[in-house]
């Protein structure tokens, strides 16, 4: 069986990296840690775009191959799209559960609980070429967390698309509507 071909992906987050490989069978998807690159990457873009290409052309330069990088977040309509690019770190620590209890902090009391998450994928090639894309899934903030499935926001996110709350989606459920798969997929039609 011929081998497939191998596509590193800028990133440490092991949740990120099991949900893209199984969008993409066809290759074979590689964390950076696993190929020796632990350089700090300093995400200081305005964009999801912006910091999704500081990491896919970082890795790409580093190891001299083509890498896949995707930046995402959850913006919520009544907090003027915060936390937005900030989402991994909203409540300064970069721990999910403070996370989360920050956001329903921030959104008590507030009536408009319309959200969606954002994922921006670059795949930038050692000639520098740049290949993006941008998913969308829209939700509600939920007021209470429920379920412990997938990571992140998912147990206060209740989504439009499965009208049940990603905590407590299975991994199929969300890969058919989330804003990561609908970035692959329509990065894959450009690849
Ligand atoms: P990044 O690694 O800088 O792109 O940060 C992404 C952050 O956004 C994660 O740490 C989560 O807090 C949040 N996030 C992105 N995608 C998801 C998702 O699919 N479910 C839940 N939270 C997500």
């Amino acid at each position: 069986m011929a081998e497939k071909q191998k596509i590193v992906l800028a990133s440490g987050n092991q949740h990120k990296i099991k949900e893209i490989a199984q969008m993409l069978p066809e290759y074979e998807v590689v964390g950076y840690k696993q190929l020796g690159f632990d350089q700090e990457i300093i995400e200081d873009g305005n964009t999801f775009y912006e910091n999704a290409l500081i990491k896919a052309k970082t890795v790409s330069e580093a190891l001299n191959l083509p890498a896949l990088a995707d930046d995402s977040g959850i913006c919520v309509d009544a907090l003027g799209g915060m936390p937005g690019i900030y989402s991994a770190r909203y409540a300064g620590d970069g721990v999910d559960a403070h996370n989360n209890a920050l956001l329903l902090k921030n959104m008590q009391g507030i009536d408009n609980r319309n959200a969606k998450f954002v994922c921006c994928m670059v795949f930038y090639k050692p000639n520098g070429e740049i290949i993006t894309a941008t998913g969308e899934t829209h939700g509600l903030v939920m007021d209470h967390e429920e379920g412990e499935n997938g990571f992140g926001y998912d147990p206060l996110f209740y989504s439009l698309d499965l009208n049940k709350c990603l905590g407590i989606a299975s991994a199929e459920e969300k890969n058919k509507i989330s804003h990561r798969f609908r970035a692959i997929k329509q990065l894959k039609d450009k690849l």
